[in-house]
């Protein structure tokens, strides 16, 4: 579809210390779930061999992932090792800001860029059944506080909206990070992966996210910040800063993605909800040259026509009443029963 490949997201482990029920649900990641073993992930100097091989392909942003990146010890030295390549411009990072405090420095110092950090509510016993976790509410607020201060800016806040369960708190977190550094990103819960039981009446449609936010302060549009950029950027009429919608499911943005994604045991997936990924890491340590990799990763882009949030939408209509949200959900339903799809925590989202 002539997409050009800019943006790749490295996922560094499959593991989290949250069990968002969106993402990695516990009854299907609990104590007996085999994460992959140490043995199988890519090292440091792998990651950077495919960075620095498909840099040359024209990718200029990397963004480190996981499940939760920063439960892989030594991130630092990675960043350090991502910050070396030429023509990677940009270094990001996606975590659930629980660990971040302590490293933020640290991986600034390193040469990372910035962050986004997932946040689905401030009211504490929310957050705990967004995360399914007694978790530290607290830890998440000084880590952004921490990425701020260490210059990770501006921080990108990542906050998936679950109808039922966190949409009556999209005002108040819209009302929390106005007038602050921070980005506020609010994102259509998706039916990623095979496990989270994802429903149609679920999700809460992005004009119904913004018309919330309207009814309290004028937004206007704002153009795209960078070429394939998920989100929808909107600003505050009194100047206090900028809101972004990710809306996959209502408006899918297929046609400018330009991201592939690197699971932790070196698989490449063209698509979020891709089925299959291509193994590198065959390659890597079977003694592949840089030129043969080059050529495996051009085969695989080449031939990329992934467009899953766009036929999601085609493929059938909806079902009779179903508020707000058009034919993109019932088919997906049908659509992932079938496929099999690779789960979000293993390619990082
Ligand atoms: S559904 Fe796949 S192709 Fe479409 S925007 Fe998401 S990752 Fe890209």
């Amino acid at each position: 579809m002539g997409r050009p490949l800019r943006d790749l997201r490295i996922s560094v482990t499959d593991r989290c210390n949250l069990r968002c029920p969106y993402c990695m649900p516990r009854e299907v990641f609990g104590a007996d779930y085999q994460f992959i073993d140490r043995s199988e992930l890519l090292t440091f100097e792998e990651i950077t061999r495919v960075a620095r091989i498909i840099s040359a392909q024209g990718v200029r942003k990397i963004r480190l992932t996981g499940g939760e990146p920063l439960l892989r010890a030594g991130l630092e030295r990675l960043v350090e090792m991502l910050a070396g390549i030429d023509g990677i411009d940009d270094i990001a990072l996606t975590t659930n800001g629980t660990a971040l405090a302590p490293l933020a420095s640290s991986l600034a110092d390193a040469g990372l860029d910035r962050v986004t950090v997932s946040l689905d509510a401030l009211e504490e016993e929310v957050f705990r059944s967004m995360s399914d976790t007694r978790g530290p509410l607290a830890r998440v607020l000084e880590g952004i506080d921490a990425a701020r201060e260490a210059g990770l800016a501006p921080v990108k806040i990542n906050m998936v909206v679950r109808r039922g369960v966190n949409d009556h708190c999209v005002v108040s977190m819209a009302e929390h990070f106005r007038g602050r550094a921070e980005v506020l990103r609010f994102i259509e819960y998706m039916d990623v992966g095979e496990s989270n039981g994802w429903r149609l009446e679920q999700v809460v449609p992005a004009g119904e996210i913004l018309a919330a936010i309207e009814q309290r302060w004028p937004l206007e549009a704002l153009a795209a910040s960078h070429e394939g950029e998920v989100a929808s950027r909107w600003a505050y009429c009194d100047g206090l800063g900028e809101i972004g919608v990710i809306h996959s499911v209502t408006q899918p943005f297929c046609q400018g993605c330009v991201r592939a994604r690197l699971s932790a045991e070196g698989r490449l997936y063209t698509c979020l909800f891709a089925r299959r990924g291509h193994d590198l890491r065959a390659l890597l340590r079977g003694g592949g040259n840089d030129s043969q990799i080059a050529s495996r990763i051009n085969q695989i882009w080449t031939a990329r026509a992934d467009r899953y949030s766009e036929l999601r939408s085609l493929r059938q209509p909806p079902e009779a009443g179903d508020p707000g949200v058009d034919g993109a959900a019932a088919s997906a339903q049908a659509a992932r029963q079938a496929a099999g799809r690779v789960e979000m925590s293993y390619i990082g989202g």
